[in-house]
């Protein structure tokens, strides 16, 4: 990697994930040099796919990702919503051409450890970023005008100098806590169990392009295509009181096939092919803007964790970087009030988010009349409204 031209302000990063990825990008294009810090001794994704909404598949798109992503994403055909008890269709939309026509930009279904290595790819040819890998974030100090963060590594300890640091250590975030919240994420009441599948070994009749969703009482189904159409991403979201131990783990594929027992026979067989799946418990947590100070601030689930309801959490830490990066070089001689102004510009789109997010987990797991008259009002109101109700967040630009 080339030496960084004097002049440029060095940004200290903590955590690489998609949130921390992205802003590092961003920010080396606005005139920064970045450390990345990153727990993890060596990059790997945690669960199978994810959804990239058109708000942020158009950032990657802008940063040049958008012919690496492409080639192994999936646009989906369409999505269809079906009643998990009795199969019954009750909305579908088309997600390929119908979606890049309304909102400029592709709603791509991509597996994470690919959206992860176009990041990592693009970092590693920045030569104004750095990433030193197996470094856990412990302490930030003061340090003159900027800040000296403290960095944990296997028998090594490290300290790091720069302007400013940006917390993007996820959902259990340490320097949320250093920045002076330590109230832990809250349980939200549900569940998800991942798996993917070759997809040699989907059940008959399912489609291998397009999204789908059925919902039931008590749990819901979501299943789409990722790495280029090669494999089926599912993802079984079930009520559950209590939290799991450790919060993630393996799950019991057996407990989850009697969960589903009673559905419809092509979610069962969904539910019976994979032979391994992965535990989550979901929560979330309030935002964090508002409580902002000098050169520090937090961007993605660190700052705003939410249910994945509506497939926005990574994509809510890609917007935050391309508005941190757009705040910034409004200011480039005051970085405290960029980070003022990007907190401030955030606030209330990520709380409305995280609001919808929380209404359709109560909405997919409704029962009885409730979920009758949730079914019905889908059917009347049709999978094209179901998506421009969204036209909000999917249009987003920073
Ligand atoms: C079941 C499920 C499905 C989802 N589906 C979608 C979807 O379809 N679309 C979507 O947009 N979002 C989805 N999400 C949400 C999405 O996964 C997250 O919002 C996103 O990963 C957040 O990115 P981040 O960079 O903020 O945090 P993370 O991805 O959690 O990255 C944090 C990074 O920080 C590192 N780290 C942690 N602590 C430290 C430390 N002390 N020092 C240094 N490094 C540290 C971690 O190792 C990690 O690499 C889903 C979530 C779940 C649970």
């Amino acid at each position: 990697m080339a030496t960084a031209p004097a002049g440029r302000r060095t940004v200290i990063i903590a955590g690489a994930g998609i949130g921390g990825l992205t802003a590092a990008l961003l920010l080396s294009r606005g005139g920064f040099r970045v450390q990345l810090l990153e727990r993890a001794a060596v990059f790997e994704a945690i669960g199978a796919g994810i959804q990239i909404t058109p708000n942020a598949s158009r950032i990657l798109v802008d940063l040049g990702l958008g012919k690496a992503l492409a080639e192994v994403a999936v646009t989906p055909e369409g999505m269809d919503v079906r009643a998990g008890g009795n199969g019954r269709l009750l909305a579908s939309a088309d997600l390929g051409a119908a979606i890049a026509a309304r909102y400029g930009a592709p709603w791509w279904m991509v597996h994470r450890a690919d959206l992860q290595a176009a990041l990592v790819a693009a970092v590693h040819d920045d030569p104004h970023v750095t990433v030193a890998m197996g470094r856990t974030v412990e302490t930030v100090a003061r340090d003159g005008d900027g800040v000296a963060v403290t960095a944990v590594g296997v028998g090594e300890r490290s300290t790091h100098r720069g302007a400013a640091l940006i917390g993007t250590d996820g959902l259990w975030s340490a320097t949320r806590e250093l920045f002076g919240d330590g109230k832990p994420p809250a349980y939200g009441g549900r569940t998800a169990w991942r798996a993917l599948l070759p997809r040699s070994a989907v059940p008959e009749g399912i489609s291998d392009r397009r999204l789908g969703l059925w919902l039931g009482p008590g749990a819901h189904l979501v299943h789409y295509p990722v790495r280029a159409g090669a494999a089926l991403n599912l993802v079984a979201v079930v009520s559950d009181p209590e939290p799991r131990t450790g919060w993630s783990g393996t799950g019991d594929r057996l407990a989850l096939i009697a969960r589903f027992r009673g559905w419809t026979s092509q979610a069962q067989a969904l539910v019976a092919a994979p032979q391994a799946w992965t535990t989550w418990s979901l929560a979330d947590r309030a935002p964090w803007f508002g409580q902002g100070q000098g050169p520090l601030t937090l961007l993605g689930d660190a700052a705003h964790p939410m249910l994945p309801f509506l497939a926005q959490g990574g994509a809510m830490a890609i917007e935050d970087a391309a508005v941190l990066a757009k705040a910034l070089a409004a200011r480039p001689d005051d970085l405290d009030g960029g980070f003022r102004a990007y907190e401030q510009a955030r606030a209330r789109r990520v709380a409305a988010v995280q609001r919808g997010a929380r209404a359709n987990g109560r909405i997919y797991h409704l029962e009885g009349p409730m979920g009758w008259a949730r079914d019905t009002a889908m059917r009347v109101l049709g999978g094209r409204q179901l998506v421009a109700g969204y036209d909000w967040i999917y249009r987003f630009r920073a």
